[in-house]
């Protein structure tokens, strides 16, 4: 592992010891080989002047919410160190007090929570405290005979810590292994089954130990032909939407079981296939994870799909989660039995997140977790911590608490929305609405303008609706990303150029058919299959007013809008049966879309002798629809607000004397 230290980076900072823990404890996040997503934690030791002009010395340390890839001075909280060591010494303390009185000695009251090592930190006598799960030592430790290997590779300088449960028994753990032994001696602290712990009186010492540490740990691996690094290299794999449909069915089973609508991520990185594919892959993947504090993020253990049935393996999963629970219970309140991750032999694994952050985080872990796995198995076995161990972390009562906190969630979390004609006007403003309000969003345009709205829970694709098989690679793509679909936003449409019925020209006709009708009965026969696996299905229709309220000279447009708006009534009868609601909007001319050009608005306000003005708002509420309010009203029909209602149109038009 290579030393990212860098002397001109920490020059104009060498005399600022909080500067300088935040530099390398960016330096350790860089590396996903040493911590992933929050773990791992720092600290510095500082003596400052209080209110009074007193010498206080002090600990900043991590604090909780922050990631040390992007910590800054204000995560570390500042903590009184008498205090902290004064509690070193207390025979027992839970952990709950532990962070009440973390906190009384706080010098910000604003700072956040201090890390649940923060005692640890404050026992070890060094300025500067790095600690993380450095992948290669973790490995080395879950193997067989784990704790001789540290030994045989790293000597009489290092501490071997056996597991107990992080936070407050970690540190007594340590204070009474070390009351007696010289801390000169020790050039860093392994703690079986969890990380490493590094120390020295300047940054680059504490780092650059953590680099050595870790070093020798692959170095050994490597001697032995054993060391696989992590590949971001795709199979290069892309599914047909009839191989994904086990995808769905799985991500169907697994909603249900977590009780709310949930992505699901294939990832078929070279190794997450190779991986899949192990012979005894049951076996493997029931042992346990890398380090336990991933537990929290991916349970103990992923859920193996066998014999080509999601449903029947989810179910499976749900028991043997309940029966563990039960094994270990105390007086916590259950989890939901759902897996975060699913094993897809010869696919590749699947990250369950309820969105596509919890999906990136667990997709990253798991990589991490299977390579380590693939390491150990040919050491002789994978020996990770036993499953009361783990309990004891998924079910921590600090994370229990947190679970009773709760909080308000986006309200289309886990969602996965597909939006045609989606690079201007009410496409866009519908995908990024959707997406706003929680859900993931394949944002599909023949106008590459649509890339501008990528986001990390916006897929765009440059797609021509009406190419079956453009759509159907556009879709796939899709559910191999997010699992699934549950709403449709079928928007695609334009308005061919006014002409009179004597003089449309056929190829004009015909365009507007393919586009403003053909291109919507396609995508829902392809989403269909799909929505009928859904918790919460959907197609959301955007007609037009002119459906009830035509008008002269727009005959290709009308006409294909009716004939949309009669395909959602058909799609209402037939899908009903399967809880898929089909609802239609007609809105107003809605102008601030690429459709209505300046010049198309005159002749179209002339057309009826007033202004533009007078036509924007040419309306009984006198108001201007825009393409706000349709996507407004498309996250309404999607929503709980609709939920009985299939079959319906609705205007949004400022009300029409012809329609209404
Ligand atoms: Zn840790």
């Amino acid at each position: 592992m290579q030393s990212f230290w860098n002397d001109s980076e920490t020059t104009s900072i060498s005399n600022d010891l909080l500067a300088l823990r935040v530099y390398t404890s960016q330096l350790l996040g860089r590396n996903p080989a040493l911590v992933l997503h929050g773990g791992g934690n720092t600290s510095v030791k500082i003596t400052e002047k209080d209110l009074f002009g007193r010498d206080v010395d002090v600990l900043y340390v991590k604090g909780s919410g922050w990631d040390l890839a992007t910590i800054e001075k204000p995560g570390f909280s500042p903590v009184r160190m008498d205090t902290l060591l004064q509690m070193a010494e207390l025979e027992t303390l839970t952990d709950t007090d532990m962070v009440k009185y973390q906190r009384a000695a706080m010098l910000n009251p604003n700072a956040p929570n201090p890390s649940v090592e923060t005692i640890l930190h404050a026992l070890i006598p060094y300025t500067f405290v790095d600690h993380t799960h450095a992948d290669s030592v973790v490995t080395l430790t879950n193997s067989p005979g784990g704790a001789d290997l540290i030994r045989q590779v790293y000597g009489d300088r290092i501490v071997i810590i056996p597991y107990v449960m992080p936070g407050f028994i970690l540190a007594k753990t340590v204070y009474d292994i070390m009351k007696d032994k010289d801390w000169s001696q020790v050039d860093a602290m392994i703690l079986l089954n969890h990380g490493v712990f590094t120390f020295a009186d300047t940054a680059r010492e504490a780092y650059e130990d953590m680099i050595n540490i870790v070093t020798k740990a692959e170095t050994y691996l490597e001697a032995q032909g054993l060391y696989t690094a992590p590949t971001k290299e795709q199979s290069g794999q892309i599914f047909s939407l009839e191989q994904l449909l086990p995808l769905a069915d799985l991500r169907q089973a697994v909603s249900q079981q977590r009780g709310i609508p949930t992505l699901a991520r294939l990832n078929h990185h070279i190794a997450s296939v190779a991986y899949s594919e192990m012979a005894d892959i049951s076996s493997i993947a029931s042992r346990g994870p890398l380090t336990p504090d991933h537990s929290i993020r991916t349970k103990r253990v992923p859920m193996v799909v066998e014999n080509d049935d999601p449903a029947a393996s989810a179910a499976a999963y749900a028991a043997e989660y309940t029966a563990y629970y039960q094994r270990h219970v105390r007086n916590e309140t259950m989890l939901d039995p759902a897996p975060r991750w699913a094993v897809w032999p010869s696919r590749g694994t699947i990250s369950l997140g309820t969105n596509v952050k919890e999906c990136v985080i667990i997709e990253n872990i798991s990589n991490h977790t299977l390579n380590a796995i693939q390491t150990a198995e040919k050491m002789g076995g994978w020996r990770p911590l036993g499953e009361k161990d783990i309990f004891d972390v998924e079910y921590w009562e600090l994370e229990q608490a947190k679970l009773k906190r709760g909080g308000s969630k986006p309200p289309f979390n886990g969602h996965v929305a597909v939006v045609s004609g989606a690079a201007h006007g009410i496409g866009r403003a519908c995908a990024t609405h959707l997406s706003t309000l929680g859900a993931a969003v394949l944002a599909l345009d023949i106008d590459p303008a649509v890339s501008e709205i990528a986001s990390t829970t916006i897929m765009p694709l440059v797609c021509d609706v009406t190419d079956t098989a453009a759509l159907e690679n556009a879709l796939a793509q899709a559910i191999q990303t997010f699992g699934g679909i549950d709403i449709v936003v079928s928007n695609v449409g334009f308005f061919p150029a006014s002409q009179s019925i004597e003089s449309i020209e056929s190829l004009m006709w015909q365009k507007a058919l393919d586009v403003n009708l053909t291109s919507h009965q396609l995508l829902w026969q392809k989403c269909i299959p799909f929505l009928k696996r859904s918790l919460n299905p959907s197609i959301n229709v955007i007609a037009s007013k002119n459906v009830p309220a035509p008008g002269p000279n727009a005959s290709a447009y009308s006409v294909t809008k009716a004939g949309l708006t009669q395909l959602a009534r058909v799609a209402a009868l037939e899908l009903g049966q399967f809880g898929i609601r089909v609802n239609t909007l007609h809105p107003n001319g809605v102008f601030d879309t690429k459709l209505w050009t300046p010049e198309l608005l005159e002749k179209r306000a002339a057309s009826y002798g007033i202004t533009v003005d007078q036509y924007k708002r040419n309306n009984i509420l006198n108001v201007e629809v825009t393409s706000q309010d349709v996507a407004d009203m498309v996250a309404q029909l999607a929503g709980p607000a609709f939920a009985k209602t299939t079959g319906a149109q609705i205007p949004l038009d400022g009300g029409n004397n012809r329609v209404i």
